[in-house]
């Protein structure tokens, strides 16, 4: 997975890279798609939910530029494995989630693979943020948008980094905002395909 589907698609980092051969996303994908764990492709973690394709993931921890200081938060935690690659790069994290099982099985999967010791979840509308943790030096969206929340771009540190799915339900671009001096600058880091944020500035 590493080689073929982030080397070769120009993921460099190489903290990223250890982080990402360092933690077994099998754990973290339900019992009857193991066997496709580290395919090239987001899998179904209940709840109508996914776990985002290894790529995908590898990218968004990438363009953070996390150097293991940070305080990060991790919006949609699913089935907590981004938290734990998030986890691996910087100090601490918050994983948010808005459905209630997901956030236990976020919690159940980081504690048995021993990867949450600096990771803390709660359960609720991660579109408005968690303000008892702010400012985050890296804000990470794992679903899509329809503009970026303005919630979290006042939680982001100065500077800081937010990566966020943002466009239609179907297809959207991966946006990347830095913070710095007070002003935001944005980029277009690729086009991706993300379930729909819900809560109050999300899809509702
Ligand atoms: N990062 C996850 C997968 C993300 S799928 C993993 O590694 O497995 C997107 C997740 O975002 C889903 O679990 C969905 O329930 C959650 N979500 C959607 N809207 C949300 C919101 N407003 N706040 C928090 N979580 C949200």
């Amino acid at each position: 997975m590493v080689d073929r589907q982030l080397r070769k698609r120009g993921i460099r980092d190489p903290r990223v890279l250890e982080a990402m051969l360092a933690i077994p996303r099998e754990e973290f994908v339900p019992p009857e798609f193991r066997v496709s764990s580290y395919q090239d492709e987001p899998l179904q973690i209940g709840h109508g939910q996914t776990i985002s394709q290894p790529y995908m993931i590898a990218l968004m921890a990438e363009v953070l530029e996390l150097t293991g200081t940070e305080t990060v938060l991790d919006v949609g935690s699913g089935s907590g494995y981004h938290a734990a690659v998030l986890g691996a790069l910087a100090a601490r994290v918050i994983s948010i989630e808005i459905i209630p099982g997901l956030a236990r099985l976020a919690e159940q999967n980081l504690r048995r693979t021993g990867r949450g010791d600096n990771i803390t979840v709660v359960c609720g509308d991660g579109s408005q943020g968690w303000p008892e943790a702010a400012p985050y030096a890296g804000i990470s969206v794992a679903a899509a948008a329809p503009d970026i929340p303005p919630p979290l771009l006042d939680e982001l540190a100065d500077p800081g980094r937010l990566v966020i799915p943002v466009g239609g339900r179907l297809d959207q671009e991966l946006r990347v905002a830095f913070k710095s001096g007070g002003v935001i600058h944005e980029r277009i880091a690729t086009f991706c395909r993300f379930v729909p944020l819900r809560g109050e500035a999300g899809w509702r």
